[in-house]
Formats: structure tokens, sequence, C-alpha cells
């Protein structure tokens, strides 16, 4: 894939850029080596104060970085400028909270003194999508930086101007040269990059083959990965759920980002009890969707990201109706404009065992499902290889309990949408990845844990 900036509601190409070569990329990893050798010795007063001015440049800055991120992977402008707030958010949460999280642990043994200390490990490679362009990064670098380990970016190569441009924030933050940088490379270089011993760990946020190839390259050279993968996330509404806010927010949750996150809800479950009702209500919503141009106020779904994505999601679609699935909205690519644009689709009666009802759709579809009881619905929001996240809608405690306990997920959101928040862990368990990012289990995944005993 070309590094380039293509505007996905025109298909027009506005700026294409030479991938860095070799000689290139050995000169950034040698300054990453060399600037990790001071930053390590930095203060956590310092840090914080550097990552609390990105943030303020974040806040400051938002409108023109959320046009640039609308330009590149068409999200709607009002997202956009609610990610960038977002990016601001993280950046004040580690500065605040990362000192208490990598204090040492004092530990009482047979020592007369042992304790656990956090160190930093050098150089981290984190390879990232397009769909979240900043927030993905700036989750990592928040916790990385201030955990004393320096980034190297690769960024997906349909967004080389936002991977410039939070390059560019980092350092008018006053991080020392080095500490943050943007490799301008394809995907087809990160399995040599593992190789080389200047980058010590990485991190990968995207599909299961990405993150398969990631894992391997990085296993051989027994380096840690976290791993943030795809993911088909069930939305169960039960039948004695608020239905109303039910719909609203599952409208919201297949449909932020134009239906490309990862914890979109792409999978209804629904009680038949309450069935017939949740259908009408949610082809009402979807029908009352603006699509249209992301740069204006009042949109609210935007152009898919690249038209490969509107060829995938597209013969899913198909599949899915071969399957006996039945269309109730949308479903064709909207062929009357120019762009990447997918209406609002909802395709009920999937037969659930069929390969098709397993599979991540990126982008606004919603698969619906009817079935009897709460055991049907858990068994159904299980069965699919991925394990990201989970909205279970219920006003019955012990159905709450059971849907805490038995769905297979990294996360579990009772009567609420899956979102990420600085504050919680997010990831995954089955093939949506491993690891977590935020809260303190994000900062201690690239950290040396160190045992210290002295006698
Ligand atoms: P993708 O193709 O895997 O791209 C993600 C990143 O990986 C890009 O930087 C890409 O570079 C790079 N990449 C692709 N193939 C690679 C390989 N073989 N080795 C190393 N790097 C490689 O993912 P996508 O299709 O753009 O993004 C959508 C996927 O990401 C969905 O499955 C979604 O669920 C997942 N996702 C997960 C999370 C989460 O937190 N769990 C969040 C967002 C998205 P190029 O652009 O140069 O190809």
């Amino acid at each position: 894939m070309a590094i380039a900036t293509i505007n996905p509601a025109t298909g027009e190409t506005i700026q294409t850029f030479e991938p860095l070569n070799d000689v290139e990329i050995d000169a950034k990893l040698d300054l990453a080596n060399r600037a990790f050798e001071s930053y390590r010795q930095t203060s956590f007063q310092k840090r914080s104060h550097w990552l609390e001015k990105a943030a303020d440049i974040l806040e400051q800055d938002k409108a023109e970085f959320a046009k640039l991120m609308t330009l590149e992977m068409g999200k709607p402008l009002k997202a956009a400028i609610g990610e960038v707030e977002k990016c601001a958010t993280v950046c004040r949460y580690y500065a605040e909270h990362a000192p208490g999280f990598l204090a040492d642990v004092p530990v009482k043994t047979d020592a007369s003194h042992s304790f656990v200390r956090y160190q930093p490990l050098g150089a981290i490679l984190a390879v990232m999508p397009w769909n979240f362009p900043f927030w993905q990064v700036f989750r990592f670098a928040a916790p990385a930086l201030m955990a004393g380990n320096v980034g190297l970016l690769k960024h997906a190569s349909n967004v080389p101007q936002c991977a410039l441009a939070i390059e560019e924030i980092i350092h008018r933050a006053g991080f020392p040269e080095g500490v943050f940088q943007t490799l301008l490379i394809g995907a087809a270089k990160v399995a040599d990059l593992m190789t080389d011993d200047r980058i010590k760990a990485a991190t990968l946020t995207g599909s299961e083959p990405a993150g398969i190839s990631l894992a391997i390259a990085a296993g051989k050279q027994i380096k840690k990965t976290v791993l943030e993968l795809g993911g088909s996330d069930p939305f169960i509404v039960l039948a004695s759920a608020d239905l109303e806010a039910a719909v609203v927010t599952a409208t919201t949750a297949r449909m932020l980002n134009n239906g490309q996150s990862c914890i979109a809800a792409k999978r209804f479950i629904v009680a038949q009890a309450i069935a017939d009702k949740f259908e009408k209500l949610l082809l009402d919503k979807f029908e009352a969707l603006k699509v249209g141009d992301p740069m204006q106020p009042d949109t609210d779904i935007g152009p898919l990201a690249t038209p490969g994505i509107v060829q995938d999601l597209h013969q899913q679609v198909q599949t899915a109706t071969k399957s006996g699935g039945k269309v109730l909205i949308g479903g064709h690519p909207l062929s009357d404009r120019p762009g990447n644009f997918y209406p609002p689709t909802i395709i009920i009666d999937i037969p659930p065992d069929t390969p098709i009802a397993k599979e991540e759709f990126f982008g606004p579809v919603a698969m619906l499902f009817r079935v009897p009881d709460i055991d049907a619905a858990i068994k159904l929001a299980n069965d699919t290889p991925f394990g990201l996240g989970a909205s279970a809608w219920t006003t019955n405690d012990q159905e709450r309990h059971r849907l805490i306990e038995e769905i297979q997920a990294g996360s579990v959101f009772i009567n609420g949408m899956v979102k990420s928040d600085p504050r919680l862990p997010f990831g995954g368990i089955k093939r949506s990845g491993y690891g977590r990012e935020l809260s303190i289990q994000g900062i201690h995944e690239f950290v040396n844990v160190k045992t210290v005993w002295v006698k």
C-alpha cells in the first residue's frame, strides 16, 4: 500500500510520501537508542510536564488535528474533535498517575529489604491502525514515555500526515529529540525491524494477520508484544432491559467511527420477547442517520476509509444474504457519489452457525439475532473466535451476575456502550489479542519488573 493521503470522501489523492530507505531507518533507530540512554534518567516530574504540554497543544489545536484525521480517513469531524480531546485526557491521566503506578513496591521477605522496581525497556515499536489515528497512538505513547521508554511509530499507510503531526506534537511539547519518532514505512518492513537489537518490544493494533505476523517475528527474537486485534462484539438485549436506552446506544455503538471500530457492537442478540420492537426501533434510528460529507457538522456517517474496505464489507453482506440473511435497510455501496460510502445496514435471519455470522464486519452493518433466553444469548455471544468487548442490557440482578461471569471478553459493559477509558484496562482475549493498554495494567506492559533483594 502506498504511503499517501487519499480523501475517502472524494477519492482524490492529496499527497504521497516516499517511504524511508534503509539508511534513514537505521539513523532513526540509532537516534532512538541514543535518546533512550539519557531520557531514561529524566525525572517523572519532567516527563509529566512534557506530557501536560502535549495535552495543552492537543486541546489548543484540536480543530486542525481533527480536520487532518477526517481528511485522511473520513470520520465525522465532530467525532474527530472528540478524539483529540480524549488524547489530551490520556496524557493528563498518565502525567498525574504514572509516578504512583511506577513507584517501588516494598515486599516483606527474608531479605532485610526487598522490593519491586519498574524500569523502562528502551525503544518500543508501535504499529498502529488508521481508524483512531490519534487515539491509538496516544494511548500507547502516554504510558510508554512516562515509563521512560522511547517510541517508534509505524502508522497505517493511509494516515501519514496524522503520523507526522503526532511526532511534531510530542516534539513541540518539549520531549528530547528522538524520544518519539515516526517511521514512514510499509508493513513489509515491520518483521525485519523486530530482528534489530535496538528495538526491545512492540505493540500492534490492527487485524489478525498483521498481529500474527508481528508476533511471529517478535517471538523469534523473544521480544514482548501486546496485540489489540479485531472483535465481533455482542450487544445483548434481554427482555427486562430499558429498550429505548438500549436502542439509542445500539445505534451509536454500531455506527461509531462509520462502523469501523474494533469495539463497535457488531452482533445484536435480542430476546425473542422484545425482538420485534427492538428491530423496529433500530430500523427507525438507522433510517434517520445522515450519510455524507464528514466535514459537515450534521453528518452522522462519513465514508469508509478505503475502497478496499467497501469492497470487503459488501462481499460480507452478500455472503450473509446468500447464507439466508435478509437485508432490512441498506445493503449496497452508495454509487450515486464519489468516495467510499456505504449506508447503515441491518441484516436479520442469518443462521447463527454459518461462518459469516462469526466474522467481524468493519463498517456500518448490524447483524440481528433472536434468542429465546439468557442461556442462548450467552452461548451465541461466546460463539466467535474473538473476545474483545461485550455490551449487555438487563435490569435483573441475577442476569447481570451471569453476564459478567460467563461472557468471554476483555470487558463487559452492563447497560452501557463498550468504550475505552484511561482509568480502565483495555484489551481482548481469544483472537482479539493479548496484553492490556491503559490504566495501571497498560503502563506495566513495557517495563522490566525488577525484583530487588538486599540482605
Ligand atoms: P491492518 O491492516 O492490520 O493495519 C494495522 C497496522 O498494521 C497498519 O499500520 C498496517 O500497515 C500494519 N500491518 C498490516 N499488515 C502487517 C503485517 N503483515 N506486519 C506488520 N504490520 C502490518 O488493520 P486495518 O485493517 O487497517 O485495521 C482494522 C483492524 O484493526 C480491525 O480488525 C480492527 O478490529 C482492528 N483494531 C483493533 C483495535 C483494538 O484496540 N483491539 C483498535 C482498532 C482497530 P499498512 O497500513 O502499511 O498496511
